[in-house]
């Protein structure tokens, strides 16, 4: 796998692919600065080997050249952020932005403008790639939120610099971590998975039973197994025609010899509303009227202890639902139990859809010991599948 570590930027010109598809408000100012912050460490290190980076990234979904989709935008946030003065080109191919990166110094900066402003970005155009090319010598991805996207600038840009591109520094600590957890793990080894749906979650579940010691399935998931198996789960969410589904990951768990944990009390509510009346109750016995909204006292007793004996802790997807602060408690408990257990030497990785919402919004993403910057890209990489923008540099 090659890095930065690899390469002597003296004099060089890197073009990095970064994920600056930043949240905006109608003032277009930076909401959430994850990601430019997560690109820092590559670009300094590439200035202070003694090159200049060129930035290319998207913002939003644009539909051809729209102003309030211009990453001139967030052009202040990256230089108070990088710490280093940042220019800027109005294009993201042709002379312009070939001007602008002839003039680039060492030690300098250049963002182009929103690869999206181009529909041949997304299509993956060969052409458009090989323009965009000829304004690097070395070509870094450092996008974790787009590398399942077999873009133009993500993947089809990196035939051109064969024996010259390489991972960032942010792409390559997702990677390590991914594999830390399903392929160089120290046992034993946990996922939990929650959030709301058993169908958006199946491929997950089926690819790591295969890596896993114990898994906890809780959240809105939980009810189709628990009906599955034979219990009344009132109004909670629930998919039917999964529940078979359901049973044969039971069956394949027990066969692969994964322990498997599901909450056995819920706190139930009489309305999805953070002001509904509330009641603990058996998590196999919810009458009529009553869902279950977040993992009860005894089920948060139980998941501390399985993630305490566990070596290597995965966590994806909310308890309970956890934006409605009445049942954010699970979630909260699940945070406190896996801070412990990486403090005491467990190796915790968070991502994959909105899992890292509910862990910033806990104050939990400075406690575990690496939180995933894609959403998509995660869940692919859980589910097994090779992801372009990562084998483009592999190849
Ligand atoms: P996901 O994107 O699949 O990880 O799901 C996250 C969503 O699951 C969050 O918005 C939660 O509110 C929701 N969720 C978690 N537990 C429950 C539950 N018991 N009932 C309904 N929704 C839930």
């Amino acid at each position: 796998m090659k890095t930065l570590k690899d390469f002597n930027f003296e004099n060089k010109k890197a073009i990095i692919r970064v994920d600056f598809n930043v949240p905006l408000n109608d003032k277009f100012e930076v909401t959430d600065a994850t990601r430019i912050e997560a690109a820092k460490s590559t670009i300094i290190e590439i200035l202070e080997g003694g090159g200049s980076c060129v930035l290319m990234s998207h913002l939003g979904r644009p539909k051809g050249k729209q102003d309030e989709f211009s990453l001139r935008h967030i052009v202040d946030d990256i230089k108070k952020i990088i710490g280093v003065n940042v220019k800027f080109v109005d294009d993201c191919v042709g002379e312009k932005a070939e001007e602008a990166v002839a003039n680039l110094e060492k030690g300098e900066v250049l963002l182009l403008e929103n690869l999206r402003f181009y529909s041949e970005e997304e299509k993956g155009d060969v052409a458009f790639a090989k323009q965009l090319s000829n304004l690097g010598d070395i070509y870094v991805n450092d996008a974790f939120g787009t590398a399942h996207r077999a873009h133009a600038s993500t993947t089809i840009i990196a035939q051109f610099f064969e024996g010259n591109k390489c991972f960032g520094n942010l792409l390559a600590r997702e990677i390590e971590s991914i594999d830390k957890v399903l392929n160089n793990s120290e046992k034993p080894v946990l996922a939990i998975l929650g959030g709301a749906k058993v169908s958006s979650k199946i491929t997950v579940i089926e690819n790591i039973l295969d890596k896993v010691d114990h898994l906890i399935i809780g959240g809105g998931m939980s009810f189709t197994f628990i009906k599955a198996l034979g219990g009344t789960v009132g109004d909670s969410i629930c998919e039917d025609d999964k529940m078979e589904l359901a049973l044969d990951i039971l069956k394949q768990a027990k066969e692969k010899g994964v322990e498997v944990h599901i909450p056995v009390d819920v706190i139930a509510a009489d309305d999805f509303s953070n002001d509904a009346n509330t009641q603990i109750l058996d998590i196999t016995k919810i009458p009529d009227g009553w869902q279950g909204l977040d993992a009860g006292p005894k089920s948060r007793e139980n998941f501390d202890v399985v993630v305490n004996k566990c070596k290597t802790i995965l966590w994806n997807g909310p308890l309970g639902v956890f934006e409605m602060e009445a049942f954010a408690g699970g979630t909260i408990a699940l945070g406190h139990s896996i801070d412990k257990a990486t403090k005491n030497g467990a190796f915790s990785l968070v991502g994959g859809g909105d899992s890292v919402a509910a862990v910033k919004q806990f104050g939990f993403a400075e406690k575990v010991s690496y939180v995933s910057t894609g959403g998509g890209a995660m869940l692919e990489m859980l589910e097994g599948q090779t992801l372009p923008g990562i084998d483009a540099i592999l190849k």
